[in-house]
């Protein structure tokens, strides 16, 4: 695995995801530290935050999550402590009236990237959703 390539901060997802949703006329705010996890994307009118995860770090469950065959010793502990951080964020969040919507890396690659933006669109505007009762 190239780690030169995997980038935790400012990384290009979170601004296609930016990018969308300013062409979609929404306005937001980016990486509020004041809000548990620190979103990547805040949307005050909508009550929601996206956090845009890098498969890697928060270990989604698709292919493009392998545990690194060296260094177990590190990278295990270390992926275990981001994955637990973020169920107490989203915890944390949660209480707060926070709507959570977390946009995945490999969700934006090029062939899927439409469909994924426009869905996003109505899990923010929640139009497909009845209150509250999100779940699939
Ligand atoms: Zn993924």
């Amino acid at each position: 695995m190239n780690m030169s390539r995997i980038r935790s901060t400012n990384s290009k997802p979170e601004e296609i995801v930016r990018k969308y949703l300013f062409s979609k006329g929404f306005r937001y705010r980016k990486n509020v530290k004041k809000l548990p996890g620190c979103p990547d994307i805040v949307l005050p009118k909508y009550k929601t935050v996206i956090f845009v995860n890098g498969c890697f770090w928060h270990k989604h469950d698709c292919p493009r999550f392998v545990w690194p065959s060296s260094n177990q010793d590190y990278w295990i502990p270390k992926i275990q402590r981001n994955i637990e951080r973020d169920r107490l964020n989203a915890a944390e969040l949660q209480k707060k009236g926070w709507h959570i919507i977390t946009v995945w890396e490999c969700e934006l690659k090029k062939k899927n990237r439409e469909l994924r933006l426009e869905r996003l669109l109505s899990e923010i505007t929640r139009e497909d959703f009845d209150n509250g009762t999100n779940q699939p």
